[in-house]
C-alpha cells in the first residue's frame, strides 16, 4: 500500500495513481491520542476536481461496458484485499480517528459487508419483461448506471461510509469520486489503491481530498449526476438543496439525538451495559451512538442511573491502539472544547452532572483530546444538551413517567435516525415499533444499523432525499430505467399497416 499515516505529505488519488495537491492549501491531520499533527492532507482546488470529473466520465464508459459478474469479481478481490490488509487499515484508522483497533475492524468489515451484497448487482439490477402487451409487441425495462456519481463522507466512519457510497455505484456501472473528510484521509487513500490491486480500471474510483471548495465543484459540474453525502444537518441540508437545484439526485444524511427507552420490565443490568457500549464506545462519535436515555417511572429510573454512574465510572478513556482503553479521544482540539462546552451548558441548564468527564488526563498522552465518559439526570427537553447533538461521550438521562411519554421523546425530536427500547414485553415493543416516528428502531438492541441487504436512513432532520443507503434502495438511486416498448415485424407473414393498431 501506498499510503500510510507516517507519510508527512498525503495526495489525491486521481486516474489509478496517487498524485500531489496542486492548490498549496492544505488541512492538518491530527494523531487526537497524542494531539501531534500526523500529516498534511491537499486540499483540491476546482480545476483539480474537474480534471478527475472527466477522467472518471471516460472511465466509465469501459466500466459499463464490462458484463456485471466481471465487476462483481473485482468487488470480490476488493474484499479479500482488505481482509488481507485489515490489521494496516485498523491501525491507520484509529490513529487517525482516535476509535480503538477493535473497533476500527468493525467500521472497515461493516464497509465491506455492503461490498460483498453488491457483488449481487447482477440480480438487483435485472429489469422488467411483459411479453405481448400489444399485438406482437413486448414491453421490458432495464437499469443503467447514472455515469459519474460522487460521494462527500464524514469522519467517524472512514472507511464503512466511503464503502457503502461508493459499493452500489461502481457494481452497478458507474465511476465514484469520493471527497472523505480532510481529518482522517489515510484509510480512504489506502482503499483506492486496494481497489487498485484488484484490478479496478484507472478513473472509475478516485479520490480528491479537500473541503467545501472540492464540494461546491462536484455540486456545480454538470457531468456529476449523483451525490451521496453524510455528515451535520445543517451540511446535509444545504449540499441537497444545491444538488436538487442543479438537476443531480441526492441522499443526504445528518446528524442523530439517538434515544433508548427503558421499560419498567426490562433487563436493567443487559439495558444498561448495552447504553454504556452504545452512548460512549468510540468516545459517543456515531451516528447511531445513545445520546439519551428515557427510564420509563421513577423506581427504573431510580436503579438505572445508579446501575450507568457505577458502570460509567470504571471506564477507561485512553490511547486508540492501548488494548486497555475502553474508548479513545475524540477526533480534533476543538471537537474536545466543544464538547466540554456543552456540558458546561447542561449544568448551566439546571440538568443534575452525575459524572463529569471534562479534564480527564491520559498519562503521558496529556496534549491528546480526551474527555471522559459523562452522564446528565434530570435533564428536560428545552435543554439544549437534549436538543442538539453533541457528538461525544455524553448521554442524557430524561424521566419519563409512562409509556406515552417515552414514544413521544423520540418521535417529537427534530431528529430521527435510531432509536431503542428495551422491554420483556412483546405488545410494548411491538406498539412502539409501530408508532415511533423515526427510521431505524432496535428491540433490545442498542445500535440498530441494519444489515447490507436491509437500507440505512434516517427520518426528518437525519435524512434528505427518498432512498436510503445500501440494500435495495442504493441500487435505485445510482441506476435509471430505461423502458423499452419492442415489436418485431413479419415482413414475411405481413404487409405494411398505415393504420394505428387497435390492440
Ligand atoms: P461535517 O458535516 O462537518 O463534514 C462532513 C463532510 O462534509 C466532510 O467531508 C466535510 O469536508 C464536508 N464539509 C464540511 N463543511 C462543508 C461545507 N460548508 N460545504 C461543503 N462540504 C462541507 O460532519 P463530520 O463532523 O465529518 O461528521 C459528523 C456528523 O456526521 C455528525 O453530525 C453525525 O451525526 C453525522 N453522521 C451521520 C450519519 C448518518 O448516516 N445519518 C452517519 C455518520 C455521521
Amino acid at each position: 500500500m501506498t499510503q500510510t499515516l507516517t507519510q508527512q505529505t498525503l495526495s489525491h488519488y486521481i486516474n489509478g495513481q496517487a498524485v500531489e495537491g496542486k492548490s498549496g492549501r492544505f488541512a492538518d491531520v491530527y494523531h487526537p491520542a497524542t494531539g501531534e499533527v500526523a500529516a498534511q492532507v491537499p486540499l483540491a482546488t476546482a480545476e483539480e476536481v474537474h480534471e478527475a470529473i472527466e477522467i472518471a466520465k471516460q472511465a466509465q464508459i469501459g466500466w459499463a461496458q464490462l458484463n456485471h459478474q466481471r465487476r462483481a469479481r473485482i468487488l470480490g478481490r476488493f474484499v479479500d484485499l482488505a481482509h488481507e490488509n485489515m490489521d494496516e487499515l485498523a491501525t491507520a484508522l484509529s490513529n487517525e480517528h482516535g476509535k480503538t483497533f477493535d473497533d476500527a475492524k468493525g467500521d472497515v468489515q461493516r464497509g465491506l459487508e455492503v461490498i460483498e451484497f453488491c457483488m449481487a448487482a447482477p440480480h438487483l439490477l435485472k429489469g422488467e419483461f411483459s411479453d405481448q402487451t400489444g399485438t406482437g409487441i413486448d414491453t421490458y425495462s432495464m437499469r443503467q448506471p447514472l455515469g459519474v456519481t460522487a460521494g462527500i463522507s464524514p469522519f467517524n466512519f472512514p472507511a464503512m461510509i466511503p464503502l457503502w457510497q461508493a459499493g452500489p455505484s461502481l457494481a452497478a456501472g458507474n465511476a465514484f469520486i469520493l471527497k472523505p473528510s480532510e481529518r482522517d484521509p489515510s484509510v480512504p487513500l489506502m482503499l483506492a489503491d486496494l481497489f487498485k490491486q484488484a484490478g479496478m480500471p484507472d478513473g472509475v474510483f478516485q479520490v480528491l481530498n479537500g473541503d467545501k471548495t472540492a464540494v461546491d465543484a462536484l455540486l456545480d459540474h454538470p457531468d456529476v449526476e449523483a451525490v451521496g453525502f453524510v455528515g451535520s444537518t445543517p451540511i446535509a441540508q444545504s449540499i441537497y438543496t444545491t444538488a436538487a437545484a442543479n438537476g443531480k439526485r441526492a441522499q443526504c444524511f445528518g446528524g442523530a439525538k439517538n434515544h433508548a427507552i427503558i421499560m419498567p420490565d426490562a433487563d436493567l443490568d443487559q439495558a444498561a451495559d448495552a447504553l454504556i457500549g452504545a452512548a460512549f464506545g468510540a468516545a459517543g462519535e456515531r451516528c447511531m451512538a445513545l445520546s439519551v436515555a428515557v427510564p420509563v417511572g421513577q423506581e427504573t429510573a431510580d436503579a438505572l442511573v445508579a446501575k450507568l454512574a457505577e458502570k460509567a465510572k470504571n471506564l477507561k478513556v485512553g490511547p486508540s491502539l492501548d488494548p486497555t482503553s475502553d474508548f479513545g479521544p475524540v477526533v480534533t482540539a476543538e471537537a474536545k472544547a466543544r464538547i466540554e462546552q456543552a456540558i458546561a451548558t447542561g449544568v448551566e441548564e439546571g440538568a443534575e452532572l452525575v459524572l463529569d468527564g471534562r479534564g480527564v488526563k491520559v498519562e503521558g498522552h496529556e496534549n491528546g483530546f480526551y474527555v471522559g465518559a459523562t452522564i446528565f439526570d434530570r435533564a428536560t427537553k428545552d435543554m439544549t444538551i437534549y436538543t442538539d447533538e453533541i457528538f461525544g461521550p455524553v448521554l442524557t438521562i430524561v424521566r419519563a413517567a409512562d409509556f406515552e411519554e417515552a414514544l413521544a421523546l423520540p418521535s417529537d425530536h427534530k431528529y430521527g435516525n435510531g432509536v431503542a427500547i428495551f422491554t420483556r414485553d412483546g405488545d410494548t415493543a411491538r406498539e412502539f415499533t409501530r408508532r415511533v416516528n423515526v427510521g431505524m428502531v432496535g428491540v433490545n438492541v442498542p445500535i440498530p444499523v441494519p444489515i447490507a441487504y436491509y437500507t440505512f436512513g434516517g427520518w426528518k432532520a437525519s435524512g434528505f432525499g427518498d432512498l436510503n443507503q445500501h440494500g435495495a434502495d442504493a441500487f435505485k438511486f445510482v441506476t435509471r430505467t430505461k423502458t423499452v416498448t419492442s415489436r418485431w415485424p413479419s415482413g414475411v407473414k405481413e404487409d405494411a399497416s398505415f393504420i394505428m393498431p387497435i390492440q
